[in-house]
C-alpha cells in the first residue's frame, strides 16, 4: 500500500512528498480509508505511530477551503501536544492553505479571540481554553464536521471530563469523531459508548 492508493488530491499528495511520507505506517493503513469514508473510530495506538497524519490526512483532505467557519475541532491534553498537531495540520494543509490554530491556557485569551475572527479551518486545543472560547462566543461551533480526541485516557488522567463532555454537547451531531488512545481504560470507553455514532474500533 502507498499513499497514491487513496486517490487524495494533488495539494495533500504534494506536501506529503515534501514531507519524505513515502508509505503509510500501519495506524495510516488502518485509519485513513475509514476516515476518508467518514467514519467514527476509537483508535488504540501509541505516539511516534503517526498516528497524527492518520487523522491529519483525511481531515486536511475534506476540508472546505471557502468555509469561513471552523470545521475541525482536535482537543489534546497539554499545549506541547497542541502546538505539535497545529505544526503537523499547517504542513499537511500547506498547499491547501489550511489555517489551523492553537488554543490553550496560560497564553492571553484575547490574542487568540482576535486570532478566532480572522478565518480558521481547524482548532486545536486543551479542553479548559477550549471550552472558555465556546462560553464566551468566540468558537463558532456551527460548521464542525469532525472532532479528534487525541491521547483520550491522558485527558480523562488529568481530570477533564467535565470539559470534555461540555465541549461534545456544544457540537453538531452530524459530525465525524475519533478517538486516539494508548490504553482504553472505563472512562475512555463510556466517553466513546456515549457520544459516538456506531464506531469501528482499530488496534494497532
Ligand atoms: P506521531 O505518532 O504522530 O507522533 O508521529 C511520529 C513521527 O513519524 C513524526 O515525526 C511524523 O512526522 C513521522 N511520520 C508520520 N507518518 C509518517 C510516514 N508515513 N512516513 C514517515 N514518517 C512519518
Amino acid at each position: 500500500v502507498n499513499f497514491e492508493d487513496y486517490k487524495l488530491s494533488e495539494e495533500i499528495t504534494r506536501a506529503l512528498g515534501i514531507l519524505k511520507y513515502e508509505t503509510p505506517t500501519e495506524v495510516q493503513r488502518e485509519v485513513i480509508p475509514k476516515a476518508l469514508e467518514n467514519q467514527d473510530l476509537v483508535v488504540k495506538s501509541q505516539t511516534g505511530s503517526g498516528k497524527t497524519a492518520a487523522f491529519a490526512i483525511p481531515v486536511c483532505e475534506n476540508i472546505n477551503w471557502e468555509e469561513k467557519k471552523p470545521q475541525v475541532i482536535i482537543l489534546t491534553p497539554t499545549r506541547e501536544l497542541a502546538v505539535q498537531v497545529r505544526e503537523d495540520i499547517t504542513n499537511i494543509g500547506r498547499f491547501k492553505r489550511i489555517k489551523a490554530l492553537a488554543v490553550y491556557g496560560k497564553e492571553p485569551f484575547s490574542k487568540q479571540k482576535e486570532e478566532l475572527k480572522q478565518k480558521t479551518h481547524v482548532v486545536v486545543g486543551t479542553p479548559g481554553r477550549m471550552m472558555d472560547h465556546i462560553d464566551r462566543g468566540t468558537l463558532d461551533l456551527d460548521e464542525i464536521k469532525y472532532l479528534i480526541i487525541d491521547e483520550a485516557d491522558e485527558m480523562l488522567n488529568m481530570g477533564f471530563i467535565d470539559e470534555v463532555e461540555a465541549i461534545i454537547e456544544e457540537l453538531p451531531t452530524n459530525r465525524v469523531t475519533m478517538v486516539f488512545s494508548a490504553t482504553l481504560p472505563q472512562d475512555v470507553e463510556n466517553l466513546c459508548h456515549e457520544y459516538m455514532n456506531n464506531p469501528t474500533h482499530v488496534e494497532i
